[in-house]
């Protein structure tokens, strides 16, 4: 506290993001990174690209990432608007598209930056509860709304939408924006991108640091109709001309440019799944359906919070959160092989 804040620092309640632990050779399976490491493809990149020319500003407008994205998902590149991770891009979001006097709507449980942003940016918001199996019932924001929110696949609890459901959402809801947050898509669901054509209120977010390995660069960007882009573009212009540096968009457009190596490696994601879940289950743990790289599990006769502590002993590290509904449940990353396997031992002797 100090008397030189201005008056809404005081009432802030920052994210706190899942810890970045310094000590060495802890299985960590408590952020949702990718086991694999970026495409060395892109590692090359970033190595050509620092040199002298760091001396120069990067392109504000990003181009040659935007078009990278473009070309991938098959927009045209002012249909993309790029960012500092998407944190930052929804942030933007945030700012360029909430702040009206009905509420945003997101749900109960869900990914909670949400409310932090709301209040940074001082907007009302309805939070509407998942069903009892925890999930997104979307007639259940077919309501009065500012705009509306949520990720697919859901944070932390991994439920994925199917594209019908949320094309049945935005045919109800025309006048306000929804935004999808596909943080997590490319681990086996179906990307929104294909609606944004036929939706000019649609807009859809998504990162590389999931699916692409790149947590560190803090590379994001959000897809939907030019004058949203353009929106976007205006509080962006009045916050900082360079979110991204030089490296970053290097970086960015080579992971883009390595299909192979990205589809290999979600596809090794994606069947660890199926292995970490089955797994879990054989030791008693009721395992919600994942369209996520981690799972959110709990078990009948274990509390959850004593499992993580006691998966922390041993050098295991995963996220519990200690909230209302889900304070009996563990969000586990899904890991390499290895890690996997030492979670399950682990688990194993706790149970
Ligand atoms: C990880 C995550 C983000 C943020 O990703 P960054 O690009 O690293 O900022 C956004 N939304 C959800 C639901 C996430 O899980």
């Amino acid at each position: 506290m100090s008397r030189f804040w201005s008056p809404v620092v005081h009432k802030l309640e920052p994210y706190v993001p899942g810890e970045q632990p310094k000590i060495a050779n802890l299985t960590k399976l408590n952020t949702n990174e990718n086991p694999y490491g970026p495409s060395p493809k892109v590692l090359e990149a970033i190595r050509l690209a620092t040199s002298n020319t760091l001396r120069l500003y990067p392109d504000p407008n990003a181009a040659e990432l935007k078009q990278a994205i473009a070309d991938y998902h098959q927009v045209t590149p002012n249909q993309v608007f790029v960012g500092n991770g998407s944190d930052e891009v929804l942030a933007h979001v945030f700012h360029a598209f909430f702040q009206h006097d009905a509420p945003l709507l997101f749900p109960d449980i869900t990914y909670s930056f949400y409310p932090v942003y709301c209040q940074l940016y001082q907007i009302d918001y309805q939070t509407i509860p998942l069903t009892d199996e925890f999930e997104i019932n979307v007639n259940d924001y077919c309501r009065d709304n500012g705009g509306i929110i949520f990720p697919n696949p859901n944070a932390p609890t991994s439920r994925l939408l199917d594209l019908e459901e949320i094309e049945a959402l935005l045919q109800k809801n025309t006048d306000s924006v929804v935004v999808i947050d596909e943080a997590y898509i490319d681990f086996g669901g179906q990307t929104a991108i294909v609606l944004v054509d036929k939706y000019p209120n649609l807009l859809i977010t998504q990162t590389l640091s999931k699916s692409r390995s790149l947590a560190g660069m803090r590379i994001g960007f959000a897809v939907g109709h030019p004058d949203l882009i353009a929106g976007l573009e205006r509080i962006k212009d009045s916050f900082n001309s360079y979110p991204l540096d030089s490296l970053a968009i290097t970086a960015g457009v080579a992971a883009f440019e390595d299909k192979a190596y990205f589809e290999k490696t979600c596809q090794k994601v994606i069947s660890s799944r199926k292995w970490v879940t089955a797994e879990l289950k054989s030791l008693g743990f009721t395992v919600l359906p994942s369209g996520a790289n981690f799972v959110f599990a709990t078990h009948p006769d274990n509390d959850a919070a004593k499992l993580a502590t006691g998966l922390r002993k041993e050098g295991v590290i995963v996220r519990h959160f200690n909230k209302d509904k889900i304070d009996q449940y563990l969000r586990i990353t899904i890991g390499n092989t290895e890690e996997n396997q030492q979670l399950l031992a682990v688990m194993d002797t706790l149970l």
